[in-house]
């Protein structure tokens, strides 16, 4: 019986839009099954991260990689946004603090003096946070083709719990697991994590991209 008759026409290559080799890892194995081939962006190349939201940095870095090398590029932007201090840190995630240990502790300390004036106003505190990952895809000539968000819902620990992942993982506690992601071990933090959804939603998005019937 003949084959079906689909061909891979589109994209063997897709630059991701980092310089760091650990992402360069992750997401080559998150993208294990479309075959592609996948490259670091070019040494020297920096995009500023001007954008608002986490969707609008992962534009820019897509756009700008693809335009610098003439390749379908992918970005992603993701960051912590805690509902009673209205988003932040957000796209201010990474730079909220010059450490991990030291981003938490600025942390609990604006949500503590958040709760705290709830508390004088007779309100409930109010912990709750999402971790969003947007990311993007545009073609080589720098269109936007693909844009997904994942998010997980959870709410801000009174002090860290777990020794794992990285970042503000151990205050960040998911209700419907009852862990924080510092408590999960990999696979589960890849299936209901931020990141690992937006890359189910992505795959087979990219997938109907790159690969057209014939
Ligand atoms: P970027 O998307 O690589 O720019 O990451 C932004 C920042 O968000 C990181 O430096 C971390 O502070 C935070 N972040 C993103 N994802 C995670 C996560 O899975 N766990 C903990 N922190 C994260």
């Amino acid at each position: 019986m003949a084959a079906p008759s689909e061909t891979r026409v589109a994209p063997t290559v897709l630059v991701i839009a980092s310089g760091n080799a650990g992402k360069i890892r992750e997401f080559s194995h998150l993208l294990a099954s479309l075959s592609l081939e996948v490259r670091p962006q070019p040494e020297g190349l920096e995009v500023e991260e001007t954008g608002a939201t986490f969707a609008a940095n992962a534009r820019l870095k897509a756009e700008a990689v693809a335009r610098a090398t003439g390749h379908w590029a992918l970005a992603d932007d993701s960051g912590l946004a805690v509902a009673a201090l209205g988003g932040a840190p957000g796209v201010h995630s990474a730079r909220y603090a010059d450490s991990d240990t030291s981003r938490i502790a600025r942390l609990l300390r604006e949500l503590g003096t958040a709760d705290q004036q709830r508390q004088e106003q007779g309100l409930p505190s109010d912990r709750r946070a999402a971790f969003v990952a947007a990311l993007a895809v545009a073609d080589p000539s720098g269109a936007i083709r693909l844009e997904v968000e994942g998010r997980c819902e959870g709410v801000i620990l009174e002090s860290p719990r777990g020794s794992g992942g990285f970042g503000y993982d151990p205050v960040f506690f998911v209700p419907s697991e009852g862990l924080s992601y510092a408590e999960m071990d990999k696979g589960l933090k890849g299936r209901i994590g931020h990141r690992g959804r937006a890359f189910a939603l992505l795959e087979p998005e990219l997938q109907n991209l790159l690969l057209r019937p014939t």
